[in-house]
């Protein structure tokens, strides 16, 4: 299967019952992708909604005191609901309006994806309901109560570990279960084939404001782009329109935790194992131990992480 692969990564490991909902997508947004009056809309909604084009911003004073390159920040914080996530959920709430979807489902962390989710559901008249691991309610409960503020449900997730992947593990079977009015708007750029090429395409007006800005501002682009690697949306939106830049050097930083050498990391692709996981095939870390033991201990072969 050559679908949705990029090198050996990505893919659509799905079980059969999620096989129609997948095609449904997949078929809608090669259709709406192209679609003059979708674009349209959604830039409408870029523009006059999340607020676009967001500020590249000359950070002086960082670029004194680091002493070496000259430091553009691209501002997505400044995006209504604080983050670039407004952009993918922008997208895939009016792909699924157009669908003749009526619910949206979603499942977060930290709360931002959530609370983006939310405040589309809502400007488009759409039911919410929002999966978070129940660690996460307790360590997030402001973002709960701005999802709940917006008319969302929010369920707390206890299965496994209680956190993001667990929501992601229940939102995707929730979807499995009632396919015909919801559409499950998927964070970042992971899951199942078309998932990760939808966000990816509308994160990447990121990278494309990037270009214009910095080439009205210095002229030439820039030496490195570099982004934080979470899920990866933000980074591959920063990147994308720069992949064809051979000068152009692209720098993704993860979060090493409490080090790479330890199992409380977040850096997948430095220590992750191959695996086949969310409908995906990736790099993912391997589970600490209960209890916080740290022993440096992996499991070869690289099974369900
Ligand atoms: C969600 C989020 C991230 C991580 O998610 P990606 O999908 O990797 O972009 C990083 N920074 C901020 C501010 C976020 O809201």
């Amino acid at each position: 299967m050559s679908t949705g692969r990029f090198g050996i990564h990505g893919g659509q490991y799905i079980p059969e019952t999620l096989m129609n909902a997948v095609i449904e997508l997949e078929t809608a947004y090669n259709h709406y992708k192209n679609d003059p009056e979708f674009n349209a809309e959604l830039e409408e909604l870029f523009n006059n909604y999340a607020g676009r084009p967001s500020r590249l911003y000359y950070a002086e004073k960082m670029t004194k005191d680091l002493g070496g390159a000259k430091i553009y920040l691209k501002r997505e914080d400044l995006n209504h609901t604080g983050a670039h996530k407004i952009n993918n959920v922008l997208g895939q709430a009016l792909l699924a309006k157009k669908m003749g979807k009526t619910r949206l489902i979603a499942e977060t962390g930290a709360g931002q994806h959530g609370v983006a989710t939310a405040t589309a559901a809502a400007l488009m008249g759409m039911e919410c309901v929002v999966f978070m691991g129940e660690e996460d309610t307790k360590r997030q409960a402001l973002n709960v109560y701005k999802m709940r503020l917006l008319g969302a449900e929010v369920i707390p997730v206890k299965t496994g570990t209680a956190t993001l992947k667990d929501a992601v593990s229940q939102a995707m079977r929730e979807w499995t279960s009632r396919i015909a009015d919801t559409h499950y708007c998927l964070g970042s750029v992971m899951g199942p084939h078309p998932f990760p090429t939808i966000v990816r395409d509308f994160q990447a007006v990121i990278s494309k404001e990037i270009k214009a800005q910095i080439l009205e501002r210095e002229g030439r682009l820039p030496d490195v782009v570099m982004a934080c690697v979470g899920g990866g949306s933000n980074a591959i939106g920063t990147f994308y329109h720069f992949i064809e830049e051979k000068d152009v050097r692209l720098i993704g930083c993860e979060a090493a935790g409490r080090g790479i050498d330890t199992f409380e990391t977040a850096a997948t692709i430095n220590t992750g194992r191959l695996g086949i996981f969310h409908g995906m095939k990736s790099y993912f870390c391997p589970r600490h131990r209960p209890g916080g033991i740290r022993r440096h201990h992996r499991r070869r072969g690289g099974g369900r992480l």
